[in-house]
């Protein structure tokens, strides 16, 4: 792969000159954990860690790289899935110093917040003045709003609220040459020509750097319930599911589904971990429903949706959390479920979308075709079903070693994606391309597609220094 200039030591100087001190790291052990990816996977390198406290001296680097042709790589909380915060030479300009709340408008209902804010501490800050921030998922309290953004997360209140991009007004951008592109408005219309903001939503730090984001606000959870159904198949989860949004509307907060094994390795691997069912069923829906106000009714007609639910035989039973801690033991067996499987051996990881009415369909066509292809594999799909994003993985089979079994990646890879494809789906849902998916894209998005994305790129980032080898090959953009 080509790269860009290596930095030299002049380049050095003029950066450490233009920040605040405590801003630079260049000693391997200090600049280790941004090279280090979290799954342990691949590895990355560079030869200066920059942690810039301001908008002003994010402009300065990239424009002492820009014109020294060094490579960037911002990166967040590193909790990304596909090695795209992973820099391959040049510099890692870190967020984690840009971490100010800059405004809280309750009456707006926006926020107003730095790259580098951590995602917990935003929707704790927005709770304590009544407000919900929708945006939740399992590295929320190490991912920063800047990664969320520049990946567009997507977590357990999609299926509700949108992914990141839908939460977002504005940005403020410090682009590939230095340039602040102040796009942190606060409205909720403005149709004035192309917006933006969404090409730097999901761009995974390939076209600048977001430093700053207006974000909506909602008002907050005055209830919640949840609950852990136990069915019989996916195809009865769907059927729950539209039933759900037919007689709860827009109450379902959030509706995830698992498989026997997914419990069965959650209560092998992780301490206190417990089935809260006598009995073994084949596949569950964790459900949660939330009005804004204090509201009995909530409780009363999702009791009553159930109560039908298990006279119909549509689901085989059901726990309804009587407390926050069960809510919360519900959840964490959910939350469980990637960390139980990667203890119980080599997984390859799929995460991908169909529409919502062919989940059941993917699932069916994909275990017999994985199973095909290798007898024994143990296929653990579960995921936000709601948003019809699927985490399909498969663990080694039980006698099979672990080198062997990951040599077969790219042939199920293939197979898996090829499927999704053949229904409409994406080969990506939620984690984005980086370097890990980059064949796909160059696979599956149309031609005019990945001619456009290249033009995008090599508009705003003509010297190509911004994260260079994510979503793209350099060579491949000319
Ligand atoms: C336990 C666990 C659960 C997860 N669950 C989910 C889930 O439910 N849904 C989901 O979508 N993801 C999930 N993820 C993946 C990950 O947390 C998200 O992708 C997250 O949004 C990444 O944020 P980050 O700050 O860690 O970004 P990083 O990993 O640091 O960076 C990700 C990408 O964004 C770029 N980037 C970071 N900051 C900026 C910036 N300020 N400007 C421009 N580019 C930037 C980087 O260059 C890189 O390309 C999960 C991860 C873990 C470990």
């Amino acid at each position: 792969m080509t790269d860009t200039n290596p930095p030299s030591e002049r380049f050095l100087d003029a950066i450490r000159g233009a920040l605040g001190p405590g801003a630079c790291i260049t000693d391997q052990a200090g600049i280790e954990p941004y090279v280090t990816e979290w799954r342990g996977i691949l590895r990355g390198r560079c030869s200066l860690v920059t942690r810039p406290t301001s908008t002003a001296e994010v402009s300065r680097i990239l424009s002492i790289c820009n014109e020294a042709r060094v490579a960037v790589t911002p990166q967040g909380g590193n909790t990304g899935m596909v090695a795209a915060a992973l820099p391959q030479g040049g510099i890692v300009l870190s967020t984690e110093r840009l971490n100010r709340i800059r405004e809280l408008d309750s009456d707006n209902a926006a926020m107003v917040v730095e790259a580098g804010c951590v995602l917990k501490d935003l929707q704790d800050a927005a709770g304590q003045v009544g407000q919900l921030l929708p945006l939740s998922l399992g590295a929320e309290g190490s991912c920063h709003i800047g990664g969320n953004l520049a990946t567009n997360a997507g977590g357990t209140m999609t299926v509700r609220f949108g992914n990141a991009r839908d939460l977002v007004l504005g940005l403020e951008v410090v682009l590939a040459g230095g340039e602040v592109w102040d796009g942190l408005r606060t409205l909720r219309k403005n149709n004035t020509g192309y917006d933006l903001k969404h090409l730097f939503i999901g761009s995974e730090g390939t076209l600048g750097v977001i430093t700053a984001a207006a974000l909506k606000l909602f008002p907050g959870l005055g209830s919640t319930e949840t609950v852990l159904a136990a069915l019989n198949t996916p195809d009865d989860v769907l059927k729950l599911f539209v039933r759900l949004r037919v007689q709860l509307g827009d109450d379902i907060l959030g509706f995830e589904t698992f498989p026997s094994l997914g419990l069965k390795l959650a209560r092998k691997h992780i301490p206190d971990i417990r089935d809260p069912f006598a009995g073994d069923y084949p596949q569950y829906a964790l459900v949660e429903a939330f009005s804004h106000r204090r509201d009995p009714v909530l409780r009363e007609s999702l009791n009553e949706a159930f109560a039908t639910a298990l006279d119909d035989g549509l689901i085989l039973d059901a726990v309804v959390a009587e407390s926050q801690a069960q809510s919360d033991a519900l959840w964490r067996i959910r939350e469980s479920i990637p960390e139980a499987h990667a203890k119980e051996g080599a997984t390859i990881r799929h995460d991908v979308s169909v529409p919502v009415s062919k989940v059941p369909q993917f699932l069916t066509a994909g275990k017999t075709l994985v199973e095909q292809r290798l007898p024994g594999v143990r296929v653990i799909a579960f995921g936000h079903i709601g948003d019809g994003n699927i985490h399909f993985n498969l663990l080694q089979p039980e006698d099979m070693a672990k080198d062997r079994f990951l040599a077969r990646m790219p042939e199920l890879n293939r197979a898996v994606h090829d499927l999704v494809d053949s229904l409409g789906g994406s080969f990506s849902a939620e984690h984005g391309i980086g370097m890990v998916k980059r064949e796909d894209l160059a696979r599956y998005r149309p031609a005019v597609e990945l001619r456009m994305m290249r033009g995008i790129k090599s508009l705003l980032d003509p010297n190509h220094i911004m994260n260079p080898g994510k979503l793209f090959l350099p060579e491949d953009l000319g």
